[in-house]
């Protein structure tokens, strides 16, 4: 069994003692910033010149610096750029500013993982990864509870980096739902593994196939958004409330049969082995390498993929019919529709 840990198994006031810098205030960033203020802790927001982030960190009333300024101050380092420029960041503006014995603190253990961020002896390499989108951790908080988080420690310098490790995922609300013990290997792997294979990639795929098969027979793309896309929401709610077990017992007799009968014809056994060797690629770096090389060239590869994702017929008859949903409240995200065509 997996060792757990609750608000009751941490002390608030290690993180408290802690002069604490954020670096990045996007999706995470934002959240932890705010938990973290909102917990009584001293947080500085690291950001480059110019950045776009600035004016939302400041209209919260946080302090703000530039990445060298706030590093340098600092006792706890959380590092919640994105994966792919955090190895720059770190070279060039964290690792020469950082102060003797201070912390690093992970949003994901990607850079670790794979050796892009090899932090000297002398730090605590820590790790406190909500298990949800960073709007959802913010949102969570506010309204008195928590996303569960997973915490892991690399580096244990000080003797004391478990102490600190779970202070700060309390100091986030993360410890109100639950932490669990990991390590950066079974996060990043983990993590990975399944936002590609099933969360991300393998839904996604799913819906786009399951849209093009109805329409491409005939049938009206707004009907077929409903069956496949919109519906997905109330199947998985049922499947974070009871399980698996609680969709079949609440959809009819005939869907159940069909999830019995059809289910296996669609996911077949090949597919098992494509996950396998999804894992693989993972395991052994070559998605990582992949990755990274794509985004130091200026991530051509990805770009194509997002438009071309955006254009899927889907999107447009999702637009369309989402403005007509009164029930869908405009997210408090900055998520624009159609922005990554
Ligand atoms: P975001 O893409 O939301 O981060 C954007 C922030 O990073 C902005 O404030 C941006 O500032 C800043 N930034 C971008 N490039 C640079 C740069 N070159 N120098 C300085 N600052 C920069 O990141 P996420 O929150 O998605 O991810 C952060 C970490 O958290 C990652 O390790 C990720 O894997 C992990 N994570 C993310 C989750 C999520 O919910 N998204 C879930 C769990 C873990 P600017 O305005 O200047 O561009
Ligand atoms: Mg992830
Ligand atoms: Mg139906």
């Amino acid at each position: 069994m997996a060792e757990l840990f609750y608000d009751d198994d941490a002390d608030l006031s290690v993180i408290q003692q802690k002069k604490v810098a954020v670096i990045g205030y996007g999706s995470q960033g934002h959240a932890h910033a705010l938990n973290l203020r909102d917990s009584g802790v001293e947080v500085t927001v690291g950001l480059r010149e110019g950045s776009a982030s600035r004016d939302k960190a400041a209209n919260e009333g946080l302090a703000i610096a530039t990445v060298p300024d706030a590093v340098r101050d600092a006792d706890v380092v959380v590092i919640l750029a994105p994966d792919q420029v955090q190895r720059h960041l770190y070279a060039e503006d964290i690792a020469p500013n950082l102060k003797e014995g201070a912390a690093l603190v992970f949003g994901h253990g990607f850079n670790i993982r794979y050796g892009y961020i090899k932090p000297e002896a002398g730090h605590d390499v820590l790790m406190v990864a909500p298990k949800g989108p960073g709007h959802i951790v913010r949102r969570e908080f506010a309204d008195g509870r928590g996303v569960p988080v997973i915490v892991a420690v690399e580096q244990d310098a000080s003797g004391t980096a478990w102490d600190l490790a779970l202070s700060y995922a309390k100091g986030i609300g993360g410890l109100r739902a639950a932490g669990i013990k990991t390590t950066f290997t079974e996060e990043t792997e983990t993590d990975l593994f399944g936002e590609q294979a099933v969360l991300c990639g393998g839904a996604s795929q799913l819906v786009q196939y399951g849209f093009e098969t109805l329409t491409e027979a005939g049938y009206q793309p707004e009907v077929a958004y409903f069956e496949v896309l919109h519906e997905l929401k109330l199947i998985v709610d049922l499947m974070i409330e009871g399980g698996i077990a609680k969709q079949r017992w609440s959809v009819s007799d005939t869907a159940e049969y069909g999830d019995y009968v059809s289910g296996p014809r669609v996911i077949d056994p090949h597919v098992k082995e494509n996950m396998k060797a999804v894992l693989a690629d993972i395991q052994n770096g070559a998605f990582a390498a992949r990755f990274i090389a794509d985004q130091d060239a200026g991530a051509p590869e990805f770009k194509e993929l997002r438009a071309k994702g955006e254009q899927h017929p889907i999107e447009a008859t999702g637009r369309e019919l989402r403005k007509m949903f009164a029930w869908i409240k405009p997210s408090d995200s900055d998520y624009v529709e159609g922005s990554a065509a």
